[in-house]
């Protein structure tokens, strides 16, 4: 009686994997939810001083650190900042 339960269990985890995968309809659904969530993540601005989601910011690369600004003009005036001496 416990294998039976223990099967119909297994089936329903199995019909429940089935499910989720039918309903993304995507190949890498998880690692999209993860980019998803990783997009929600608020970066600071450090031309502005605000926090802004990282999705609507533009990334900048700058040897091993990734600098986030709000907008073009704004990553263009901290570089210029910078090159003053302005910021570290
Ligand atoms: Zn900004």
């Amino acid at each position: 009686m416990k294998a039976l339960l223990l099967l119909l269990f297994i089936y329903l985890c199995y019909l429940l994997f089935k499910s989720r995968k039918k309903s993304s309809g995507k190949k890498f659904d998880l690692s999209e939810d993860i980019k998803k969530t990783a997009d929600d993540i608020m970066v600071f601005d450090p031309c502005c001083k605000i926090y802004y989601p990282r999705k609507s910011c533009i990334a900048f690369k700058n040897k091993d650190e990734i600098l986030y600004f709000c907008c073009k003009e704004c990553k263009n005036k901290f570089l210029e900042d910078r090159k003053k001496g302005d910021f570290k």
